[in-house]
């Protein structure tokens, strides 16, 4: 109990809450860049840019607002009347930012949280693109995770369409997938993946991995048996509801 008496490290512990009461140096930044000079003004005044990685050349270390170190990502926000850029972390973004148009606190992290799903969709979708659609043979899981996430994002930003068109699937994987030269075979796979299934070569599993529990103490003697297939001859395919547990 003895630290209770020490008046320095209450203060750091409810610093560490998330609290919507801003700091001197937060209240600062967002005043500096807005318009109105009542913070409770100013923070309505933004809206969200894009994400940005760690390993992407515009990151910054310190965010923008708390000066506070990021190691994974920014958000960059936008002021809608100065047009000021900030990058900034997500506890602030969820703490200081009430996204222009949404109409409370709740509201405004209510859509961040979509975006930081998608963006989650969208960073998965560039990982496993080499392997879903560049590579030879992928699993069935992978194409039909692949396949599904894919969807769902062009759905969530209104831009499914894009899909029913060679010039669009070529937009896709320049800009969602973020692969400016794709090989004549990727655009083939990639068009077949979303269109054509059965046609998208991808090793079959002769063991499911769900089928096998791995208890404490037993080895993983059992290999899976990789044969050529495709998605059509597939019963993790055939059988929509199971294919993601
Ligand atoms: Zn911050």
């Amino acid at each position: 109990m003895r630290h209770f008496n020490n008046p320095s490290i209450l203060e750091e512990n409810s610093q560490k809450e998330l609290t919507t009461v801003p700091g001197p140096l937060v209240t600062k930044n967002i005043i500096k860049n807005s318009l109105s000079n009542d913070f409770e003004e100013a923070k309505k005044e933004w809206e969200l840019v894009t994400h940005i990685s760690s390993e992407s050349d515009e990151f910054v270390e310190n965010c923008q607002l708390c000066n506070h170190k990021n190691y994974i990502e920014n958000w960059l926000i936008q002021n809608t009347n100065t047009k000021a850029l900030l990058k900034v972390g997500s506890d602030c973004i969820r703490r200081f930012i009430q996204f222009a148009g949404t109409a409370n606190q709740h509201d405004s992290n209510t859509f961040f949280a979509i975006k930081e799903k998608e963006i989650g969709k969208e960073l998965e979708l560039r990982t496993s693109y080499k392997e879903v659609i560049g590579s030879p043979l992928p699993t069935v899981r992978a194409a039909n995770r692949f396949k599904k996430l894919c969807k769902e994002l062009l759905e969530s930003r209104g831009q499914i369409h894009l899909l029913a068109t060679i010039d669009g699937q070529y937009e896709v994987i320049q800009q969602l997938f973020r692969v400016n030269t794709p090989t004549e075979k990727e655009k083939k796979n990639f068009e077949w993946l979303m269109h054509d299934p059965p046609k998208l070569p991808v090793q079959k599993e002769t063991k499911k991995f769900r089928d096998i529990k791995y208890k404490e103490g037993t080895t993983l003697r059992r290999s899976a048996k990789v044969t050529r297939s495709t998605l059509a001859n597939s019963k993790v395919y055939q059988d929509p509801s199971k294919k993601y547990d």
